[in-house]
């Protein structure tokens, strides 16, 4: 088939990647790949399979991690070559803290993982002062270490598969679709890309291409910081890997110092709601939003209280209104399927994301099929993923 791919972010690219190995012709359309106000664009994103007690996502955490690792090993294989590539995953471990005894994210997370056989370290408040000096003692009191998992350089991905979703022939259209029609998509130039399939991949944008999903699907903004500690030895990832301080109770989490000396910290928590078209001067950080996360850095991080931000940006989430993401066709239009609603947590499985998207589009049985279905009688707030802090 001819099929067109509307979105270039984590979603799009991967669909095409999955859909062109499968032998479609593949059309990829974005006005820029990556996106500057993508979600998926930005130096990092969490990987970890750590879901509470979510067997499904922690399952897919797992397969999501394997792949993770084998993109690595070929992309090590490439270091010096024209494509430039380079391991964009960093597996670190993760860390999952709490301020009281574990209940919770933390507890469900560790039951499952360790019942599944992982190696989980427990740790309580004189462990977490040992091993993470960065802490202050007695913020946090409890929780693991799990030492698989990290964080991916997200842009960085994007613009690599994007590359080589180009090698193996899908066609990229630096172009902004208007609207999609029966026999394909309608350019803002006017100009109509034929297509038998057409896959809305548009991030929290999908409610302008795909109005009867607005009431379902909710753009929120959610504050990332970048700070630049004076002393960034003390936030390398061998002592300050990827973590979650508290994380369901109060949405911070954060990476170890990158390679340009930036310690990104972020909030998963309730967000500010954006119009889905928010312009890029709607999505600014709040000063409350700025004082929490002083508060949090007085509270648990010292050597960063007083750091300077270099960088802070609302970046804009796809929400569903269960957290699960919105991978389905459409019930009445033949030619249109719609894969987004990460919800802020979808990133991580982008090893096998385009594959799952491709079996849904195509109409193979999936097992997740169900949980991403089109679902739009579900109009109110039904929960979030496990590791969010909804604030309610
Ligand atoms: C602050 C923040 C932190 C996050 N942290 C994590 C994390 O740590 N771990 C994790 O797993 N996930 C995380 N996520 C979630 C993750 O980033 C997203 O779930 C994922 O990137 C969504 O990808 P997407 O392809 O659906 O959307 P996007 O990346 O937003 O891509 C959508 C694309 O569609 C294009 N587009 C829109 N409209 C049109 C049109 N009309 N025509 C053509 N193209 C169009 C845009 O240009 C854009 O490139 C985070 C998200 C945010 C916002």
């Amino acid at each position: 088939m001819n099929i067109i791919v509307a979105g270039g972010g984590i979603f799009g690219v991967t669909a095409a990647l999955a859909l062109r190995g499968r032998g479609h012709a593949i059309t990829l359309v974005d006005p820029g790949l990556p996106h500057p106000l993508a979600e998926s664009t930005d130096i990092s994103k969490v990987v970890r399979m750590d879901y509470g007690a979510d067997a499904d996502y922690t399952a897919l955490g797992e397969e999501a991690l394997a792949g993770w690792r084998q993109w690595n090993a070929r992309w090590s294989l490439f270091r010096d070559s024209a494509a430039s590539a380079r391991p964009l995953f960093h597996e670190t471990g993760a860390t999952f803290l709490s301020r009281v005894p574990m209940s919770g994210f933390e507890l469900d997370s560790y039951a499952m993982l360790t019942s599944r056989g992982h190696q989980l370290e427990r740790l309580d408040a004189d462990a977490i002062a040992a091993r993470f000096p960065a802490y202050r003692r007695g913020a946090l009191v409890d929780g693991y270490f799990n030492p698989e998992g990290g964080w991916a350089e997200s842009g960085g991905v994007v613009a690599q598969l994007g590359r080589e979703a180009e090698g193996l022939g899908v066609t990229i259209r630096a172009a902004h679709i208007s609207q999609i029609v029966d026999d394909g998509a309608l350019l803002d130039d006017g100009e109509l890309v034929r297509a038998d399939l057409v896959v809305v991949t548009a991030g929290s944008w999908v409610p302008l291409l795909v109005p009867e999903l607005a009431p379902v699907l909710r753009a929120v903004g959610q504050p990332v910081f970048h700070l630049r500690p004076d002393d960034p030895s003390l936030f390398e990832a061998h002592h300050f890997p990827v973590f979650g301080a508290d994380i369901s109770r109060t949405g911070f989490y954060g990476f170890p110092v990158n390679r340009d000396g930036i310690v990104k910290i972020a909030n998963h928590g309730t967000g500010t709601l954006l119009p889905p078209d928010a312009p890029a001067s709607a999505r600014v950080v709040t000063e409350a939003q700025e004082n929490a996360l002083r508060e949090m850095l007085r509270a648990t991080f010292p050597a960063l209280a007083a750091a300077p931000i270099v960088y802070r940006r609302l970046c804009v989430y796809c929400d569903t209104v269960d957290g699960h993401f919105w991978i389905a066709r459409h019930p009445t239009r033949e030619n249109l399927v719609v894969a987004t609603g990460g919800s802020g947590h979808a990133f991580k499985f982008a090893p096998v994301l385009g594959e799952l998207i491709a079996a849904i589009a195509l109409g193979e049985p999936h097992p997740l099929a169900h949980k991403f279905r089109w679902r739009a009688e579900l109009t109110e707030p039904q929960g979030v993923e496990a590791a969010r802090h909804h604030g309610r």
